[in-house]
Protein backbone atom coordinates (compact mmCIF):
# COMPACT_ATOMS: atom_id res chain seq x y z
CA UNK A 1 0.00 0.00 0.00
CA UNK A 2 1.20 3.57 -0.62
CA UNK A 3 0.69 5.39 3.10
CA UNK A 4 0.17 8.24 3.27
CA UNK A 5 1.65 10.41 7.49
CA UNK A 6 1.14 13.51 8.38
CA UNK A 7 3.64 14.75 10.48
CA UNK A 8 2.42 17.28 13.19
CA UNK A 9 0.89 15.17 16.28
CA UNK A 10 0.97 12.12 13.61
CA UNK A 11 4.67 11.26 14.26
CA UNK A 12 5.96 14.68 16.61
CA UNK A 13 4.40 16.42 19.00
CA UNK A 14 4.19 19.37 17.54
CA UNK A 15 1.14 20.75 19.74
CA UNK A 16 3.45 19.70 23.04
CA UNK A 17 6.13 21.91 22.46
CA UNK A 18 4.04 24.55 21.40
CA UNK A 19 2.50 25.19 24.74
CA UNK A 20 5.19 24.38 26.53
CA UNK A 21 6.73 27.43 24.49
CA UNK A 22 3.98 29.44 24.86
CA UNK A 23 3.05 28.85 28.09
CA UNK A 24 7.04 29.73 28.86
CA UNK A 25 6.74 32.91 26.96
CA UNK A 26 3.52 34.48 27.69
CA UNK A 27 3.53 33.18 31.52
CA UNK A 28 0.43 30.71 30.97
CA UNK A 29 -0.31 27.53 32.46
CA UNK A 30 -2.24 25.79 29.60
CA UNK A 31 -2.52 22.28 29.11
CA UNK A 32 -1.94 20.19 26.10
CA UNK A 33 -5.26 18.63 26.75
CA UNK A 34 -6.85 22.37 27.18
CA UNK A 35 -6.28 22.75 23.02
CA UNK A 36 -9.99 21.82 21.91
CA UNK A 37 -9.83 23.67 18.88
CA UNK A 38 -7.46 23.42 15.70
CA UNK A 39 -6.81 27.19 15.84
CA UNK A 40 -4.46 26.99 18.86
CA UNK A 41 -5.04 30.70 19.83
CA UNK A 42 -8.37 29.93 21.11
CA UNK A 43 -7.02 27.68 24.13
CA UNK A 44 -4.83 31.32 24.98
CA UNK A 45 -8.30 34.02 25.69
CA UNK A 46 -5.91 37.40 25.91
CA UNK A 47 -3.71 36.77 23.32
CA UNK A 48 -3.39 37.16 20.00
CA UNK A 49 -3.70 34.87 17.00
CA UNK A 50 -0.40 36.22 16.06
CA UNK A 51 1.34 36.04 19.17
CA UNK A 52 0.36 32.19 19.52
CA UNK A 53 1.31 31.28 15.99
CA UNK A 54 5.03 33.24 16.53
CA UNK A 55 6.08 30.42 18.63
CA UNK A 56 6.49 27.55 16.04
CA UNK A 57 8.22 30.07 13.65
CA UNK A 58 10.65 30.94 16.33
CA UNK A 59 14.51 30.24 15.87
CA UNK A 60 15.31 26.48 17.84
CA UNK A 61 11.82 26.40 18.37
CA UNK A 62 11.44 22.58 16.62
CA UNK A 63 14.92 21.19 18.49
CA UNK A 64 12.21 21.20 21.10
CA UNK A 65 9.31 18.97 19.27
CA UNK A 66 9.27 15.33 20.14
CA UNK A 67 8.49 11.87 18.32
CA UNK A 68 5.64 10.10 19.22
CA UNK A 69 6.49 6.63 20.79
CA UNK A 70 6.86 4.14 18.67
CA UNK A 71 6.09 6.22 15.46
CA UNK A 72 9.62 5.36 14.40
CA UNK A 73 9.55 1.99 14.65
CA UNK A 74 6.29 1.56 13.16
CA UNK A 75 7.01 3.14 10.08
CA UNK A 76 10.75 1.22 9.43
CA UNK A 77 8.39 -2.16 10.20
CA UNK A 78 5.78 -0.80 7.95
CA UNK A 79 8.51 0.13 4.87
CA UNK A 80 10.19 -3.34 6.05
CA UNK A 81 7.07 -5.08 4.77
CA UNK A 82 6.99 -3.64 1.62
CA UNK A 83 4.56 -0.47 2.20
CA UNK A 84 5.39 2.77 0.33
CA UNK A 85 5.01 5.26 3.11
CA UNK A 86 5.22 9.18 2.63
CA UNK A 87 5.02 11.95 5.11
CA UNK A 88 2.68 14.75 3.74
CA UNK A 89 2.77 17.69 5.70
CA UNK A 90 1.31 21.33 5.69
CA UNK A 91 3.78 23.47 6.79
CA UNK A 92 4.60 27.08 5.81
CA UNK A 93 7.60 27.74 4.24
CA UNK A 94 9.39 29.25 6.43
CA UNK A 95 9.26 26.18 8.74
CA UNK A 96 10.93 23.60 6.25
CA UNK A 97 14.29 23.68 6.72
CA UNK A 98 15.11 23.42 10.89
CA UNK A 99 11.59 20.83 10.83
CA UNK A 100 13.23 18.47 8.24
CA UNK A 101 16.67 18.59 10.24
CA UNK A 102 16.05 19.16 13.71
CA UNK A 103 12.70 16.52 13.98
CA UNK A 104 12.21 14.52 10.59
CA UNK A 105 16.00 13.48 10.05
CA UNK A 106 17.16 13.37 13.26
CA UNK A 107 14.58 10.72 14.81
CA UNK A 108 13.20 9.46 11.22
CA UNK A 109 16.37 9.10 9.87
CA UNK A 110 15.83 5.91 7.36
CA UNK A 111 12.85 8.35 5.51
CA UNK A 112 14.90 10.39 2.44
CA UNK A 113 13.72 13.85 1.08
CA UNK A 114 12.47 10.96 -1.52
CA UNK A 115 9.88 9.96 1.04
CA UNK A 116 8.32 14.01 1.51
CA UNK A 117 5.62 16.07 0.40
CA UNK A 118 4.82 19.53 1.11
CA UNK A 119 1.32 20.81 0.66
CA UNK A 120 -0.80 23.05 2.35
CA UNK A 121 -3.68 20.89 -0.01
CA UNK A 122 -3.06 17.00 0.78
CA UNK A 123 -6.62 16.04 -0.84
CA UNK A 124 -4.88 16.44 -4.14
CA UNK A 125 -2.05 13.75 -2.88
CA UNK A 126 -2.94 10.06 -3.95
CA UNK A 127 -2.38 7.23 -1.67
CA UNK A 128 -4.38 4.41 -0.45
CA UNK A 129 -4.42 5.61 3.61
CA UNK A 130 -3.70 8.67 5.20
CA UNK A 131 -2.93 9.35 8.81
CA UNK A 132 -3.70 12.36 10.16
CA UNK A 133 -5.00 14.32 13.32
CA UNK A 134 -6.20 17.34 11.27
CA UNK A 135 -10.16 16.80 9.87
CA UNK A 136 -9.80 18.96 7.27
CA UNK A 137 -7.16 16.71 5.68
CA UNK A 138 -8.89 13.61 5.79
CA UNK A 139 -12.17 14.92 5.02
CA UNK A 140 -12.80 14.70 0.77
CA UNK A 141 -9.65 13.09 0.48
CA UNK A 142 -9.44 9.53 -1.92
CA UNK A 143 -7.86 7.65 0.54
CA UNK A 144 -8.52 5.67 3.54
CA UNK A 145 -8.84 7.79 6.70
CA UNK A 146 -7.54 6.90 9.80
CA UNK A 147 -7.71 9.58 12.68
CA UNK A 148 -5.18 10.00 15.21
CA UNK A 149 -6.86 11.23 18.60
CA UNK A 150 -5.32 14.54 19.59
CA UNK A 151 -7.08 16.96 22.34
CA UNK A 152 -8.57 19.25 19.12
CA UNK A 153 -10.40 16.42 17.48
CA UNK A 154 -11.07 13.87 20.32
CA UNK A 155 -14.78 15.14 20.67
CA UNK A 156 -15.27 14.61 16.96
CA UNK A 157 -17.45 11.64 15.71
CA UNK A 158 -14.93 9.94 12.87
CA UNK A 159 -17.10 6.58 12.08
CA UNK A 160 -19.93 8.68 10.99
CA UNK A 161 -17.97 10.55 9.06
CA UNK A 162 -16.20 7.59 7.18
CA UNK A 163 -13.30 7.97 9.20
CA UNK A 164 -10.81 5.22 11.69
CA UNK A 165 -9.76 7.21 15.03
CA UNK A 166 -6.60 5.31 16.52
CA UNK A 167 -4.74 6.77 19.51
CA UNK A 168 -1.61 5.62 19.04
CA UNK A 169 1.23 3.77 16.62
CA UNK A 170 0.38 0.17 17.75
CA UNK A 171 -3.38 0.51 16.54
CA UNK A 172 -2.13 2.11 13.27
CA UNK A 173 -0.40 -0.68 12.66
CA UNK A 174 -3.04 -3.40 13.62
CA UNK A 175 -5.20 -1.31 10.95
CA UNK A 176 -2.70 -1.02 8.11
CA UNK A 177 -2.30 -4.70 8.62
CA UNK A 178 -6.02 -5.24 8.62
CA UNK A 179 -6.28 -2.95 5.36
CA UNK A 180 -3.23 -5.01 3.58
CA UNK A 181 -5.05 -8.55 4.20
CA UNK A 182 -8.31 -7.23 2.94
CA UNK A 183 -6.96 -5.38 -0.43
MG1 LIG B 1 -1.08 17.06 12.02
Amino acid sequence: MTILVDMDDTVEYLLKAWVKGANEQFHRNISYDDVLSWDVSAAYPGLTWEQVYSIPMQPGFWSTVEPIPGAAEALQRLMDSGHRVFIVTATPHESVPEKMHDVLFRYFPFLSWDQVIITGNKQMIKGDVLIDDGIHNLEGGDYIKILMTAPHNKNYDAEAHGMIRVHNWEEIEQVISNLAESM
